[in-house]
């Protein structure tokens, strides 16, 4: 028996070749060109349905007519992540070589599910996990990891490990404690996870928007007494708001003494570590017992990546091994290591293909180059605003992240109007599309933020944007 031409699903080698460069010539272009583009699209949802809305068709369309219906209609409504003028949330720079890495991945179909699948996608794996290992100076033989979608993810998989680890079932009582900057995913996946909200800890921060020590140390004497079991504690490694760096070894110590998991989320700042004086910035990373860092943001790499890493990697498969009937041969044995096992995918994309072929192509100093080059130009940036009598620098350059404000010296506006004359810089600079750059709130303050890894983006971008920034503001 044999399939239908058509319900094959196939193309000729002549169409695949074709449409394949056409794709190929499409991302060129873009990568080429992305600059002479605007980063931000803005459309609402009766925009987009009016452009897009059909029922699905149960006819064939030539793929030259559906491929330049996305190019037209769905490709120029999305932000440009990778656009040097993307200054907001954590841009997304990427790279062409893992671009390309992420194709061979898709193409072949890789299942990085298990070793006897793909025992090469498997072994790549450990490497790339054992470069990210040695890197934050994690135990070479006995630490593991696994790469996820996300930060989310890889925050979610440590959480859950941690509560196994040290809670096993019963964790009625457990509580966990996070600082009010950790990032929202933490708080989701603990509710995933289903804790109640009175499970959670959110502790202030201090003036320099880290833990506020003190405050942890009698939440954590309050629930003792009042019965509670605190169970694990989360440091963030690069704040998304601000890029600050949590007291990573003091809050380690409070972690030993209490027997507390630590975990450092760096899914922001965790690539830091690259930086010249990376170690020091990160010091103490090496003393978690699991810590999230996020490819797909600093690492340079294409949606989706995140990665978990753990002290022990015994925890990943004692949290995550379930044996049901029709894996059993497949196991491989004990040195073999079985992904699904380390974390919750079963099928999992071969995500370490990319890392390592635009490692291997680039060289890791590279990378180290261009984070130190991001560096140079966040301070370059706050030296350009404190040198301006109209801006006012509200947290300095931290991690290439920089909050700022619009706040003239001889003008003598009101909290309200600062924050209201902000809000509006950002909502003209965006609407106008030539960059992407909205506010944050720190201290109560509606400040903007410009986060900086991009090592595409150049001192001008810079300037540019703050002049128009300026420019607004005066027609404001
Ligand atoms: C971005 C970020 C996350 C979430 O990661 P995703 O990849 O977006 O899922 C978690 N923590 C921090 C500190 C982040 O900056």
């Amino acid at each position: 028996m044999k399939a239908k031409t058509e319900a094959r699903l196939e193309l000729t080698e002549a169409q695949m070749r074709e449409y394949g460069y056409k794709v190929v010539d499409a991302l060129v272009a873009h990568h080429a060109g992305q600059e002479q583009k605007k980063p931000v699209a803005v459309a609402s949802r009766a925009e987009m349905d009016e452009l897009l809305t059909e029922n699905a068709p149960e006819e064939a369309t030539s793929f030259e007519t559906v491929m330049q219906g996305v190019m037209e209609k769905v490709i120029p409504h999305i932000n440009l992540l990778s656009h040097p003028k993307f200054f907001s949330f954590v841009p997304g720079p990427s790279n062409f070589v893992s671009v390309l890495g992420d194709t061979l991945a898709t193409g072949f179909n890789v299942f990085s599910g298990g070793w006897a699948a793909s025992p090469a996608a498997a072994e790549l794996e450990i490497i790339t996990i054992n470069w990210l290992l040695n890197l934050y100076g994690f135990p070479k033989k006995r630490g593991g990891g696994i790469f996820t979608s996300g930060g989310s993810m890889a925050n979610l998989t440590a959480l859950v490990t941690a509560r196994n680890v040290k809670c096993g079932d019963d964790f009625s009582k457990a509580v966990i404690y996070l600082s009010d900057q950790a990032h929202s995913s933490n708080v989701k996946a603990i509710r995933v996870m289903g804790f109640t909200k009175e499970q959670i800890r959110i502790i202030p921060t201090d003036m320099e928007f880290k833990f506020a020590i003190n405050k942890l140390k009698n939440a954590i004497n309050k629930d003792r007494l009042e019965g509670w079991k605190p169970f694990c504690l989360l440091a963030s490694a690069g704040t998304t708001n601000t890029g600050t760096v949590d007291q990573l070894s003091e809050l380690s110590e409070i972690a030993k003494a209490e027997d507390l998991w630590f975990h450092i989320d760096g899914a922001y700042g965790g690539a830091a570590i690259l930086a010249k004086d990376g170690k020091q910035l990160l010091k103490g990373v090496e003393k978690a017992d699991s810590l999230t860092v996020d490819p797909h943001k600093w690492f340079y790499q294409p949606y989706e990546m995140g990665c978990l890493l753990v002290r022990n990697h015994k925890w990943l498969s004692g949290t995550f091994t379930e044996k049901p009937e029709y894996l059993k041969d497949v196991e491989g044995n004990s040195s073999e290591i079985n992904f699904y096992d380390h974390g919750i995918q079963l099928t999992r994309r071969f995500r370490a293909l990319k890392f390592y072929m635009s490692v291997k192509t680039f060289g890791l100093n590279a990378f180290r180059e261009a984070i130190d080059y991001n560096f140079k130009l966040c301070d370059a940036t706050e030296e350009l605003l404190r040198k301006s009598k109209k801006w006012e620098v509200v947290s300095p350059s931290t991690l290439a992240i920089i909050n700022f404000r619009y706040n003239p010296i001889d003008k003598k506006y009101s909290e309200a109007e600062l924050d209201k004359l902000n809000s509006k810089i950002s909502e003209a600079v965006v609407q106008s599309r030539e960059a992407m750059l909205v506010t944050t709130i720190l201290n109560g303050q509606i400040v903007l933020r410009m986060c900086l890894i991009n090592p595409r983006t150049t001192f001008d971008h810079v300037k540019e944007t703050i002049e128009l920034c300026e420019a607004v503001a005066e027609e404001i």
